[in-house]
């Protein structure tokens, strides 16, 4: 076992609503530097108006909280379904069902009516909190659910619930009204029956939120991040990022970029602020857009995932338009990032730091990151604290550091376990509590994490997740389709992995390339734009599989032509 050379860090025995409005304050303050009055802590990056300080996200999340009680009924246990964008009202709609004692499913807004319908029944979320532009494809998924469960119709439907505020919000009409609320017309000042977490069971049992993954095989599901396991990333994470932050309150200023629905994102966007920083959330990436906000709001970091980095390579020109003086470091994960873009990147952006992070879903994400004056190249930075590391060869044998092998994990920060699927759970997390990620590399005896390989099925397209299983699935579904397998390929010219299909076509087909192409074009509409075919497909006679039918996804690569 290759522990983590930081000292061990505290969690705290709090649920996350009270750990995390306890540490603001230590943070902020009630009021801004010098009593001057507070500054906003939560900024839209279009709408500077559209502004929470510190005490108005504290009132909102707790009257959100009384009218998702009083109005809509949301009890302990239940879980709430989040299909949002980036929004300065993410932070306070998810710390309202958490002080109900439910929990948050996050979804992706570019989810299809077929994904969503997925992700609501297999979480059995009764309740949707999402946009107005969102309503349509979740009326559609409520009409699939409805044929999985008729009783589950009416009831979902009166429970969708929009951030819109209602003067702004010409659909939620009055014919509409009695379908979808907007949360500013529920919200209310009531007293309600907060839940309280402190006993460390409850703490380790209870869902805060509940992320889909496919780990390492298989259909996309749910992990269980309980208040204990994101209280400790919070923690952990702080550690890490604690040097470079100023003491001073509110005096840095973070882009949030990426996805606050991803864990990546989710987590960050909940540490920063503790350390210092407030957020300028930006509700869609637009690199251009990216340069204008640096400038405007003096941003002084941010996440980013490593295609937006060579992005920002190639696009340094039009940069250097910008006064990006106040930028100082970024940090970089969700997907392997080169060395040779971090050094471009450092060179062209002057006074830039890129930190890499590296981390799954299923620990709640962080395992490693690099810290100041802790950093090397082509590394995925250091254990975090309380992080222990297990390097395994194909036998389940430990091995020492510097030796390349399955990366395992263990820590307080590892998912309590996938929903409803004790099975994967227990492939997942062996017997001495060591998650196992699928991915390849070494630690090394300063701990720094190397990751050079996967094992597992997953294909990143720009940091998402495209569970090769869940494709393959909806191309069997298609009359023309015999038999078929997806891989990720490396596509340069974007510089992120693409989903390709393999097609062994049925006997109806009679032109190939035309079937082919209709089942491409199908398929792509069947699925979120990240799930796409983008790296084309590939006509074969058979899938390669092994004796028990799995599907040999190297032996694929080697086929000659691609569409
Ligand atoms: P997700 O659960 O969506 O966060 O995906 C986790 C997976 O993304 C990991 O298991 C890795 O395969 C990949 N990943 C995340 N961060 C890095 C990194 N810094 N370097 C290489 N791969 C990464």
């Amino acid at each position: 076992v290759l522990k983590s050379r930081v000292p061990n860090v505290d969690v705290p025995l709090q649920d996350l609503p009270t750990f995390y409005f306890s540490r603001m304050r230590q943070t902020t303050g009630p009021s801004g530097p010098d009593g001057s009055p507070p500054r906003p802590l939560l900024v839209d990056s279009d709408t500077p108006s559209l502004s929470l300080t510190l005490d108005e996200f504290e009132t909102l999340s707790i009257q959100l909280a009384s009218g998702l009680y009083h109005a809509v009924g949301v009890r302990q246990g239940d879980m709430v379904a989040i299909v949002l964008p980036n929004t300065v009202y993410y932070l306070a709609v998810t710390m309202a069902v958490l002080m109900l004692g439910a929990s948050c499913t996050l979804a992706n807004p570019a989810y299809t009516a077929s994904e969503l319908s997925h992700q609501i029944s297999d979480s059995n979320a009764r309740f949707v909190i999402t946009t107005r532009a969102s309503v349509p494809v979740i009326a559609n998924a409520i009409t699939l659910l409805a044929k999985l469960a008729p009783r589950g119709l009416d009831q979902t439907l009166r429970n969708v619930l929009c951030i819109d505020r209602p003067a702004d919000s010409p659909m939620l009409g009055a014919s509409d009204k009695s379908l979808v609320r907007s949360i500013f017309e529920v919200k209310s000042p009531k007293p309600f029956p907060r839940v309280f977490l402190k006993d460390i069971d409850r703490l380790r049992t209870t869902p805060a939120f509940v992320c889909y993954s496919s780990g390492t095989t298989g259909l996309p599901k749910g992990v269980i991040l309980s208040h204990y396991n994101i209280v400790a990333n919070i923690m952990q994470i702080g550690y890490a990022i604690r040097p470079m932050t100023s003491s001073k309150q509110l005096t840095r200023t973070t882009l949030v970029v990426l996805p606050i629905f991803h864990s990546f994102g989710l987590i960050l966007t909940y540490s920063l602020p503790i350390e210092g920083s407030r957020l300028i959330i930006m509700r869609a990436f637009d690199l251009v857009r990216f340069f204008e906000l640096v400038e405007k709001h003096r941003v002084t970091d941010t996440m980013l995932v490593p295609p937006i980095l060579n992005a920002m390579v190639k696009l340094s020109e039009t940069a250097a338009h910008h006064d990006l003086s106040s930028l100082q470091w970024i940090i970089s994960g969700a997907a392997p990032l080169g060395p040779n873009t971090a050094r471009s990147l450092e060179q062209a952006y002057s006074g830039v730091r890129i930190m890499q992070g590296y981390g799954l879903t299923e620990s709640s994400p962080g395992l490693s990151l690099s810290m100041p004056k802790a950093s090397r190249a082509g590394s995925s930075g250091q254990l975090l604290p309380n992080i222990q590391a297990k390097v395994i060869d194909d036998n389940g044998q430990a091995l020492g550091e510097g030796k390349v092998g399955e990366l395992c994990f263990r820590g307080p920060n590892i998912m309590l376990e996938y929903l409803n699927n004790k099975e994967a759970t227990k492939a997942a997390i062996d017997a001495d509590g060591f998650l196992h990620t699928g991915d390849i590399g070494f630690v090394d005896s300063r701990r720094f994490v190397f990751v050079t390989d996967r094992k597992k099925e997953l294909i990143k397209f720009n940091g998402f997740q495209v569970a090769p299983a869940e494709l393959e699935s909806i191309l069997l579904q298609h009359p023309l389709v015999r038999d078929c397998a997806v891989t990720g390929v490396f596509d340069p010219l974007r510089q992120t992995e693409v989903p390709r299909a393999y097609l062994v076509l049925s006997d109806g087909a009679s032109n190939a390339d035309e079937a082919a192409k209709t089942i491409v074009g199908w398929m792509n509409g069947q699925v979120a734009y990240y799930k796409q075919l983008r790296g084309g497909y590939v006509l074969v006679s058979a899938i390669p599989k092994s004796a028990s039918g799995k599907i040999l996804r190297r032996a694929l690569c080697s086929s000659p032509t691609v569409y």
